[in-house]
C-alpha cells in the first residue's frame, strides 16, 4: 500500500470528518520490519515511526540516526520498569503507561534526567483480561494519580478488541480523555484509522499497510 496512500487516506478521513489537515499524527509502525522497508520509508521523508520493543529499537534505530535527521521514536508495545531509563532516552513518548510502578519508575527517571517523554496512558477499553491496559473504572484515578507524579500525560491509548467494532471503543477512550482534560488520542491501526479519527485520533499508529505484512518466520 504504502506511505503516500495512507496519507491520502488520512487526508480524506480529517476532510469527512471536518477536522483540520496536519491533526492527526502519523506514527508508521515499523516493529519486525526489515530494514530496507523502513529505509525506503524515511528515504519518503517520513521521520515518525513507532516500535513495540525497547530492545528492538535499540538495535536498530542508532544506525538509522546516524544517516537520517529529525527521527522521532513512539514506543507503543509494554514496558518494564528495568527498561525504563533506555526507553525515556530514546522514545520521545510513550504509549503504554499503566500500572503504578511504571509510572512511578518513569517519574523517578524524569526528576534525575530532568526530562520526560510524552505519555499516553494505555486503557484496556474491552476489558481482555490478556492485554496490557487500565482497566476503564480505573483510568480517573490513574490519571490523577500521574499527574500528582508531575507526569507529562498528553493522553490516553487504546487498542480494541480484534473481533468487535472499533469505532465503539474509539468513542469510549474520547469521552475519557475529555473528562480528564486529556487533548491526546493515540487509538487507529492499519485495518481502522478512518475510524479513529472520525472518532477524534491525534495519533494513528499503522504498520502493516504502509510497509507491507510482518514476518515473524
Ligand atoms: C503492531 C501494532 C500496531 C500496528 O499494527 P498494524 O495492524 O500493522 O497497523 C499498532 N499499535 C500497536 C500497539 C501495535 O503493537
Amino acid at each position: 500500500m504504502g506511505l503516500s496512500e495512507i496519507r491520502a487516506r488520512m487526508d480524506k478521513a480529517c476532510a469527512a470528518a471536518g477536522r483540520a489537515l496536519g491533526d492527526v499524527e502519523l506514527i508508521a509502525v515499523s516493529k519486525v520490519q526489515p530494514e530496507d522497508r523502513v529505509a525506503a520509508v524515511l528515504d519518503q521523508g517520513h521521520r515518525v515511526f513507532g516500535e513495540n520493543r525497547v530492545q528492538e529499537a535499540a538495535g536498530r534505530w542508532p544506525a538509522f540516526q546516524e544517516r537520517y535527521s529529525g527521527i522521532i521514536l513512539h514506543l507503543i508495545g509494554p514496558l518494564q520498569s528495568n527498561k525504563a531509563r533506555q526507553a525515556m532516552e530514546m522514545f520521545q513518548a510513550i504509549h503504554s503507561v499503566d500500572r503504578p510502578k511504571i509510572a512511578q519508575a518513569i517519574a523517578r527517571l524524569a526528576q534525575e534526567m530532568g526530562h520526560c517523554p510524552d505519555l499516553f496512558v494505555q486503557v484496556n477499553t474491552g476489558e481482555e483480561p490478556q492485554k496490557a491496559g487500565v482497566l476503564p473504572g480505573d483510568v480517573d484515578g490513574f490519571v490523577a494519580d500521574c499527574r500528582a507524579l508531575d507526569l507529562p500525560v498528553k493522553g490516553l491509548m487504546c487498542i480494541p478488541p480484534v473481533e468487535e467494532e472499533p469505532s465503539l471503543h474509539f468513542a469510549l477512550l474520547a469521552k475519557m480523555a475529555a473528562r480528564n482534560g486529556l487533548s491526546g488520542l493515540s487509538m487507529g491501526m492499519s485495518g481502522d484509522f478512518e475510524r479513529a479519527i472520525a472518532q477524534g485520533a491525534t495519533h494513528i499508529r499503522v504498520g502493516s499497510a504502509i510497509f507491507g505484512e510482518r514476518d515473524y518466520g
